[in-house]
């Protein structure tokens, strides 16, 4: 299970603080209303789609056509997440629209609570925490309003129902991943029936053939199910098989992209993909795959399928998820701009010149705009993505990482005025550059830790790969994030224009240091110790850039009225030190130096000083940020002519969250009666 290909907001996106400085109009100044609602733990925001009345119309039409692809999947994530999900969504759904009390009375708010949250995770376990939701409701107040439902849309199975929303045993988490636990029986994902954990690794280990270099990605596109006889077999998703209804309806828009495909190679893709939908063959779906990675022509693109496997607790099964995008030109330009330049930073990067690499090849990076969110990228999105997944196909062909602006774009504008900035940055002028700098700096960053940094560097000849073990991921993530700091403050950055001040680079190490040094701290429970491999490289680098650089006072932790600051003296010392520190982690892994590395990550990245942890706690608590966001989508209406013909498609912003969910329910139900 490959958890990198997925690149989600840092620290629940709290950490963007800023307005973007190529288009530094304020929410309040653009008249766009980012926020759309706000429950539990969860905020909604809606995104916007630039540049969509600009393309051609058959652009817009393949774009049509493929959101409608998108949408018409999502009763099959809601059957995978759980088997109960349909029913149960259909009943709350139909009391809610239903009801004719007060709305204002409590017992209905608690439901209707209850709704949002579940419609947000595409069923009655948290997105995240994997958890099962806890109604605020009484059983006799659903009970009641059941009831009054007519006979023709009474649930044929209420009892299971409410023992699955009321008894908080049962089913109760999603995925399971403690050890020692059968985690398919413990787990109530969808993904599995009358089999054991063992079953299902003993039913593999058989059909896995150990020595095929180009091997499928088994069991992607099934669920595994032991029959009446005993017999285990793979019920497989595809056109005739498991979810048929919705996967023919998928296929009846994507001929209908097809249509209007940009180019031959963008054709050919679809067509494997109606190809593999068809006959469920997941060596179609890698014939689809090394096609789409080679389409980097078309300005239009897509995902649709069965992609990540988070939701197995195996890590096998993909759960059903589509965006469909176009790359914004003007955005790409940068991160053309920097793989074009790989060997200028390859040659100029400050490491002992035996772990450069002689021939650097930048990694084809591009920056997109989204038009839809669907399935599991639905309400909650990623911000970046790489793909595809499987390994072999990585390394013969290549994979597309995008970054998807629009949606960092509405975190962003959505957080200022948040108050974090206000609680945590030391002074006026810093927030300044922050609001100033910060989005392109940001940016940037993440363009060369993904275009240039994890590609730099080599190993000596004989050094193993994988000497670091388990720091290994920490060390190299450091690695790439040390590269991007670095450079930021490089004046090559301005001339190559992608930068226009020598201040710019500032704002990020601001934010880099604070972030290190104490506001991430927010994502861990207190008494624990930093443990994910990317808050241990941020915690890593901040740690260390201030112990050594304390005797010359380059960064210094203050107290003022109780509250901790970080203020930082000599910005220009600060970027000998991370050039220090990339040289000596590009010395551990070129020479694959396990003892130095592991030195390093236990002493700087993984234990929290209690008394800071606490303050931060606090002071974020007060601010009272919802930890978790996702977007509602835009909607898409075609225009047509007096004969009949799509003229134009229109696109509008004004449709709410409950809304939204409730029409895609009525809309495009198609595993549902
Ligand atoms: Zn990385």
């Amino acid at each position: 299970m490959s958890f990198i290909n997925r690149i989600i907001p840092a620290a629940a996106m709290a950490l963007v603080f800023t307005t973007s400085c190529n288009n530094a109009t304020t929410p309040e100044e653009s008249g766009f209303d980012y926020t759309v609602d706000r429950f539990a733990d969860i905020e909604v925001l809606r995104y916007q789609v630039p540049g969509f009345e600009q393309l051609s119309l058959d652009q817009k039409k393949l774009i049509y056509h493929l959101t409608e692809a998108a949408i018409t999947g999502r009763d099959i994530l809601w059957d995978q997440n759980c088997r109960y999900n349909l029913p149960i969504r259909q009943m709350l759904e139909a009391v809610y629209t239903s009801y004719d009390g007060d709305r204002d009375d409590s017992q209905f708010k608690a439901f209707e609570k209850y709704l949002k949250q579940v419609e947000f995770a595409n069923g009655i376990h948290h997105h995240y925490s994997m958890d099962k939701f806890t109604p605020e409701f009484t059983q006799e107040f659903l009970a009641a309003e059941v009831d009054k439902l007519p006979a023709d849309v009474q649930p044929s199975d209420r009892e299971m129902l409410f023992k699955v929303i009321f008894d908080p045993s049962f089913m109760a988490k999603r995925v399971n991943q403690a050890e020692g636990a059968d985690l398919v029986a413990t787990s109530a994902c969808n993904f599995y029936e009358g089999v054991t954990q063992q079953e299902v690794e003993d039913y593999y280990a058989a059909v896995k053939d150990t020595t095929d270099l180009t091997p499928i990605s088994y069991g992607l596109n099934s669920r595994l199910v032991k029959g009446a006889d005993g017999k285990i077999a793979e019920d497989t998703y595809k056109i005739g098989g498991r979810y048929s209804a919705a996967i023919e309806k998928i296929v009846g828009h994507l001929n209908e992209a097809a249509k209007y495909a940009e180019n031959e190679t963008q054709r050919k893709t679809i067509d494997k993909l109606i190809e593999y939908y068809t006959t469920g063959d997941l060596k179609t779906f890698d014939e689809y795959s090394i096609n789409w990675v080679g389409d980097t022509a078309s300005q239009v693109d897509f995902i649709n399928g069965f992609i990540e496997s988070y939701g197995d607790p195996l890590g096998m099964r993909g759960s059903w998820e589509s965006i469909v995008n176009f790359k914004n030109q003007e955005a790409s330009h940068r991160t053309e701009v920097i793989s074009d330049n790989a060997q200028w930073f390859e040659n100029n990067s400050p490491i002992d010149p035996r772990f450069r690499k002689p021939e650097v090849k930048g990694v084809s990076a591009k920056v997109i705009t989204a038009a839809i969110l669907a399935g599991d990228a639905y309400p909650a999105t990623p911000i970046g993505i790489n793909l595809p997944n499987a390994n072999w196909i990585r390394a013969a062909h290549g994979s597309k990482s995008v970054t998807i602006e629009n949606i960092t774009d509405a975190y962003d504008k959505a957080a200022h005025g948040n108050g974090f900035n206000e609680e945590f940055v030391i002074d006026q002028p810093t927030r300044e550059l922050m609001d100033k700098y910060l989005f392109i700096t940001d940016n940037l960053h993440t363009d060369l830790h993904e275009c240039l940094g994890h590609g730099s560097g080599q190993l000596l000849p004989g050094v193993d790969p994988d000497a670091l073990k388990a720091h290994g991921s920490t060390l190299e993530e450091a690695r790439a994030d040390l590269f991007a700091l670095y450079y930021l403050a490089d004046p090559k950055l301005i001339e190559l224009g992608l930068l226009d001040s020598s201040d710019a680079y500032k704002a990020e190490y601001y934010k880099y240091m604070l972030n290190g040094l104490m506001t991430q701290l927010m994502r861990i429970e207190p008494g624990k110790d930093v443990e994910e491999a990317h808050m241990r490289n941020r915690k890593l680098i901040a740690e260390w850039a201030f112990e050594h650089g304390k005797d010359a006072n380059v960064v210094e932790m203050i107290t003022r009225d109780g509250k901790t600051f970080i203020q930082i003296n000599d910005y220009e010392a600060l970027r000998g030190l991370f050039g220090q520190l990339l040289s000596e982690i590009q010395r551990i892994k070129s020479e694959g130096d396990y003892t130095a590395g592991r030195d390093l990550v236990e002493k700087y990245a993984v234990k929290v000083d209690p008394q800071l942890h606490k303050e931060v706690l606090d002071r974020y608590a007060a601010l009272d940020i919802a930890p978790y966001k996702g977007f509602v989508n835009p909607v898409y209406t075609p225009v047509t002519g007096s004969d009949g013909e799509i003229t134009d498609i229109t696109v509008s912003y004004s449709e709410d969250y409950l809304p939204q969910v409730l029409r895609y329910s009525k809309e495009y139900s198609t595993l549902v009666k």
